[in-house]
C-alpha cells in the first residue's frame, strides 16, 4: 500500500529550467541596452559556459561574464543584468503543468506528500513559499540540511523515517534519472521518472531503475492506483517486476 509520495523540485514542481533560461537571457539584454558593446549571442553562450563552470549559485556571474567578454568592469551593466534576472525570476516563476490538480487529488487518497530536493535551502525555499504550494507538503526535505545530495541513500532513508513508511510503501518522482531515480531504487523505493526540461534525455544509463515514466504529472495518481492494485495497468506505462 503506497502511503507517501515525494517529489523532487526544479523541473519536477517547479518550472525551474524554462525560468533560468528565460532570466538569463533577458539579463543579456539588459546588460546590452545599458551600454555592454557585446553582441547577444557571444554574451550569452559565454554566461551559459561560466555557469556550466562555476555553477548556477555562482554569486557573481555578471562580473565574470565582463572579464571573459575582456571588458572592463562596469558596475552599471553588473546591476542591469541582476535586476532583469531577478525581475524575470520573481514575475515569471510557475508550477510544472498540473502540479497543484495531482497533488490535490493525492491528497484526496491519504498520501502523506513530501519534497527531496537539492540545492541552496533559502533559494528551494523561496520558490516553495511563492508558488504558495507548501500547504501540500507534509515535509521538504533540501540535501543541505543533511549534509549529502541526491541520490545519497540517507536523504531518501531520512524521508521515509520522517513518514514512518517502509521503502515499499513510498514513491519517488523526479526529472532526473541519477539523482532522483536511481537514488531512491536504491533504498527499495518505487519509482516514477518524470521525463521533462532538459534532462529528459540524459543519464538514461539509468533508465532501468525508472519503474514507471510519465510526461505529464497527472498521470500520477493513476500509478499509485495500480501499485495499490487498484487501477487498470496501463500498456504504454513501463512497468519492471523485479
Ligand atoms: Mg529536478
Amino acid at each position: 500500500m503506497i502511503k507517501a509520495v515525494f517529489f523532487d523540485l526544479d523541473d519536477t514542481i517547479a518550472d525551474t529550467s524554462r525560468l533560468a533560461e528565460m532570466a538569463r537571457k533577458n539579463a543579456i539584454e539588459n546588460m546590452i541596452r545599458h551600454g555592454m558593446p557585446a553582441d547577444f549571442d557571444t554574451a550569452y553562450n559565454e554566461l551559459l559556459e561560466l555557469i556550466k563552470e562555476y555553477g548556477s549559485n555562482f554569486d557573481r556571474h555578471f562580473d565574470y561574464l565582463l572579464r571573459r567578454l575582456d571588458l572592463h568592469y562596469n558596475p552599471k551593466w553588473v546591476a542591469a543584468g541582476v535586476i532583469a534576472y531577478h525581475n524575470t525570476k520573481f514575475a515569471y516563476l510557475r508550477e510544472v503543468r498540473h502540479v497543484r490538480k495531482t497533488l490535490l487529488k493525492l491528497k484526496e487518497m491519504g498520501i502523506l506528500l513530501g519534497i527531496i530536493t537539492d540545492g541552496n535551502p533559502i533559494k528551494q525555499w523561496e520558490k516553495i513559499l511563492r508558488l504558495e504550494l507548501d500547504p501540500y507538503f507534509d515535509e521538504v526535505l533540501i540535501s543541505d540540511f543533511v549534509g549529502v545530495k541526491k541520490p545519497h541513500p540517507k536523504i531518501f532513508r531520512k524521508a521515509l523515517g520522517k513518514f514512518d513508511v517502509k521503502a515499499d510503501e513510498a514513491v519517488m518522482v523526479g526529472d532526473r534519472l541519477y539523482s532522483d531515480i536511481y537514488g531512491a531504487k536504491r533504498v527499495g523505493m518505487h519509482t516514477v521518472w518524470f521525463r521533462y526540461g532538459k534532462y529528459a534525455n540524459s543519464e538514461i544509463e539509468y533508465e532501468k531503475y525508472a519503474d514507471f515514466t510519465i510526461e505529464d504529472l497527472k498521470e500520477l495518481p493513476g500509478i499509485i492506483e495500480v501499485l495499490n492494485g487498484e487501477g487498470k495497468e496501463d500498456s504504454d506505462k513501463k512497468v519492471h517486476t523485479d
